[in-house]
């Protein structure tokens, strides 16, 4: 297989775009592929401070090395999700990262701000992990975004991503979520960050390629939670599709933009936003789903400690030792 541009011995084939490109000239395509959907879905320009949320994954180190490269003022930032080892290495990639290009990482360390990880915060309020997860990141993402003045949040959700949460939705006849799904999700709230996808129309695997070719090192290793998670099926099943007719998942999910989803955007009731009594970020409730939860954890985190000092106390008396609680 050759090079579409030079010829020479193609390294990364792109399928559904009947192209083959050589190491230095996929590099130069997919990066024009980014900066083409920014300009295009006018997502931010030069001038603006973009708040890239990375998870020390491939995807999302790309999306920022690729934003860097062309000039965007991308500052990192990193949820330390208290998942053991998996997060210590997904934070210790990313400051590496940042280390090497000189580039700002912002990092909230979850455990250390609320007494425990998301595994921590969906247990003690009956949930499962990826709920309490998918909950704590889209508060955090928005938050620190509006705090620090930053204007546009951009995740690295990619066309594989996008397209296996369209199929779910469309699965679930989830109308609200068919309409708020979209490369650009512009902010109808002083409290809401703008909230973009520059890798919408690129590939996993093209993502994948990018990496290796420019030596970004990344955690290998998946969320542990995610095992078994249905949008790996979805995944799997668009990719059985898309093994014998390239381009179906850019058709599902262009077409859905371009087709259907205009069409959708009356379908659902704008809701009214108020502020959170509690810590002021915008919700449909007096105190926002984050609040409720993470308020809950302390309480029960509190008891558990008055528990175990109330336990601890007759054996302190007993040996003398006179300590209160530790
Ligand atoms: P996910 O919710 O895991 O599908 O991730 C969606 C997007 O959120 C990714 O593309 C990243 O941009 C971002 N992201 C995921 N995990 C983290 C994390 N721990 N810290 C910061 N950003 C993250
Ligand atoms: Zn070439
Ligand atoms: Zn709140």
């Amino acid at each position: 297989m050759r090079c579409t541009k030079c010829k020479g011995t193609a390294q990364v084939e792109v399928r559904r775009h009947h192209t083959a490109f050589c190491g230095p000239h996929f590099l130069e395509w997919f990066e024009a592929q980014v900066d083409r959907a920014v300009r295009r879905e006018r997502m931010f320009t030069p001038q603006d401070r973009v708040l890239v949320a990375v998870s020390g994954g491939k995807d999302s180190l790309v999306l920022w090395d690729v934003l860097l490269r062309l000039g965007y003022q991308a500052t990192g930032l990193h949820l330390n999700l208290g998942i053991g080892g998996y997060s210590q290495e997904s934070q210790e990639k990313c400051e590496a990262f940042a280390r090497d290009r000189g580039a700002e990482l912002l990092v909230v360390d979850i455990p250390a701000e609320y007494g425990v990880g998301v595994e921590g915060l969906a247990q003690l309020t009956g949930r499962v992990a990826c709920s309490a997860c998918g909950l704590s990141k889209r508060y955090l993402f928005n938050r620190v975004a509006v705090d620090r003045g930053f204007d546009v949040v951009a995740t690295a959700h990619n066309l594989d991503d996008e397209a296996a949460v369209l199929l779910g939705n469309l699965i679930a006849g989830n109308v609200d979520a068919l309409v708020r799904q979209t490369p650009v999700l512009e902010s109808t709230h002083p409290g809401l960050a703008r909230k973009v996808k520059p890798l919408y129309r690129i590939a996993e695997r093209e993502t994948a390629a990018y990496a290796v070719l420019r030596g970004i090192d990344y955690v290998l290793d998946e969320c542990p939670n995610s095992a078994g998670a249905r949008s790996l099926l979805l995944k799997e099943a668009l990719n059985l599709l898309e093994r014998d007719a390239p381009g179906t998942k850019q058709s599902l999910y262009w077409n859905f933009l371009e087709k259907v989803r205009p069409l959708l955007r009356t379908a659902s009731e704008p809701v009214a936003l108020r502020s959170c009594v509690h810590c002021g970020q915008p919700t449909t409730a007096e105190v926002c789903a984050f609040c409720r939860m993470t308020e809950r954890v302390a309480r029960k985190l509190q008891s558990r400690v008055a528990v175990s000092a109330a336990r601890r106390e007759p054996v302190a008396a007993s040996s003398g030792g006179g300590g209160g609680p530790a």
